[in-house]
């Protein structure tokens, strides 16, 4: 980890040195869509407080972008951009750091590094961290699907079975072997499996095995896919779609996962136990509080069922007006859906706030606009609902998810011009005038 081959960045003795000893910096936890978006807004603003921005990878992960880089259709530079890159010629200052406790009442920030700063405002955007339900062996066994890293794991896995299975006469442990079951039905799930039915299957073929042999098995505890979702309108295009891909998926549904092993699944489907063999298995199946929020001095009465912390309409914690919080890992009342659309917005209103409070001006309370929703669903296919009025699906679905997407890609090469243009017109009313 060298921070001292950033341009705009300082040694971590100098970072000590200048920024710990500051108590009017602004110190960003976590550099996803609410972090990474705020602290851009800040920068393009001119913001006059100093910006510590700190993530414990060096790359932004564009979540919505994983599917191609499993698949080998977008490379790591662009769905998992290096912050050195998308911050250079900014005035953020980025730390690569694992942040290990937050003080609420010193105001202060740990890190496992050892270094510690103190803060005038924090940003709390570390996002959320997968939920087990206490799934035996889930965590130890399955892939989680939330960084370029597990893409990678899971690409790499699959391609070794399959070429194990390419040489392996023994019919049922071929089966095994090129059998991937994705657990759970939400979105990503339904997004991961159509995406393995149509690229798995040529993985298979490149080492002489016959593709039709592949079967990528959909499980979810819920009677259907996309359950109490804020894509349920796009459900029966969804399932069509799955049914439509090189293989089709096959799915498990209403089905109770109670164990994961290295190359089986128990669960409990209409009262009977059932088991899947298969050798890949990965998990998309709950997300939970992340643990250094559940760990905050915050009372049960100021979170929700999950443990999230309230924010309030100006989306700082209750009690603490120094501390703004966005995306995914805490919530507000009504709640807003866990999507990257609420967590770049969100973290446009932390910013704004920041500069206001910095002006001595009102705040402004948090006004997310869903404007539709993307499924990537195959390929080449996709469904877009877009202001949830306009269906949009097939080719032309997958077309606007794409061009949506590759437009809010903050790459170096356009990171201001794209992201300030990106969080100031709306994507998806571009994507309605290209329909
Ligand atoms: C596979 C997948 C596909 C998705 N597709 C879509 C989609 O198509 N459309 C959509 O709207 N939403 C999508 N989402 C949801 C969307 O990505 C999230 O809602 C969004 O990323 C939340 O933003 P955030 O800023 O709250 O958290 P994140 O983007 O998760 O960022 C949190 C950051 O905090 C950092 N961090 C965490 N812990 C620590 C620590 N201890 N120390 C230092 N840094 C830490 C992480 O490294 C990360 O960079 C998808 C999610 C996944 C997993």
């Amino acid at each position: 980890m060298s921070h001292c081959m950033k341009p705009n960045a300082l040694c971590f003795s100098e970072l000590n040195d200048e920024v710990n000893h500051s108590n009017q910096q602004t110190v960003i936890l976590g550099g996803g869509f609410t972090g990474l978006f705020s602290a851009l807004y800040l920068s393009h603003h001119n913001y006059s407080g100093r910006i510590l921005m700190i993530d414990r990878s060096e790359r932004f992960v564009f979540k919505p972008l994983l599917y191609e880089f499993l698949n080998g259709q977008m490379e790591s530079n662009q769905v998992c951009p290096r912050y050195q890159q998308l911050l250079h010629g900014t005035d953020i200052t980025f730390l690569q750091d694992t942040v290990q406790h937050i003080d609420l009442t010193e105001r202060k920030v740990e890190l496992g590094s050892g270094l510690h700063y103190t803060y005038r405002h924090l940003v709390l955007a570390l996002g959320g961290t997968v939920g087990y339900f206490g799934t035996p062996g889930a965590a130890e066994y399955a892939f989680t699907f939330c960084s370029g890293a597990d893409a990678l794991a899971i690409r790499q896995h699959t391609i070794q079975c399959f070429q194990r299975a390419s040489q392996v006469e023994d019919p049922q442990l071929r089966r095994k072997l090129v059998t991937i079951a994705v657990l759970g039905a939400g979105p990503t799930g339904v997004e991961l499996a159509a995406t393995l039915a149509d690229s798995a299957p040529g993985f298979y073929a490149r080492f002489g095995g016959d593709h039709r042999e592949v079967r990528i098995v959909l499980i979810n505890r819920s009677p259907d896919i996309l359950s109490g979702d804020v894509n349920d309108r796009l459900r029966d295009t969804a399932r069509t779609a799955l049914q439509e891909r090189v293989i089709p998926v096959e799915l498990v549904l209403g089905a109770t996962v109670t164990a994961v092993h290295p190359d089986r699944i128990d669960y409990i489907q209409d009262g009977q136990p059932a088991v899947l063999e298969a050798a890949t298995i990965v998990w998309t199946a709950g997300t939970a509080v992340h643990p250094l929020i559940k760990n905050l001095s915050i009372p049960e009465t100021d979170r929700d069922q999950h443990g999230r912390p309230f924010v309030t309409p100006t989306l700082h914690l209750l009690n603490y007006p120094e501390v703004f919080a966005g995306g995914d890992c805490v919530t507000q009342s009504p709640p807003e859906p866990a999507l990257a659309q609420v967590a770049y917005q969100q973290g446009k209103t932390i910013a704004q706030n920041l500069i206001a409070f910095s002006k001595g001006e009102p705040l402004q309370a948090s006004q997310v606009s869903l404007r539709g929703t993307l499924l990537k669903l195959g390929m080449e296919e996709g469904a877009a609902d877009v202001f949830n009025r306009h269906k949009v699906t097939g080719k032309l679905g997958y077309a606007i998810r794409q061009l949506t997407y590759l437009e809010m890609l903050p790459l170096p090469a356009h990171n201001l011009k794209v992201t300030a243009e990106w969080l100031e017109d709306g994507i998806f009313q571009r994507a309605q005038h290209k329909i």
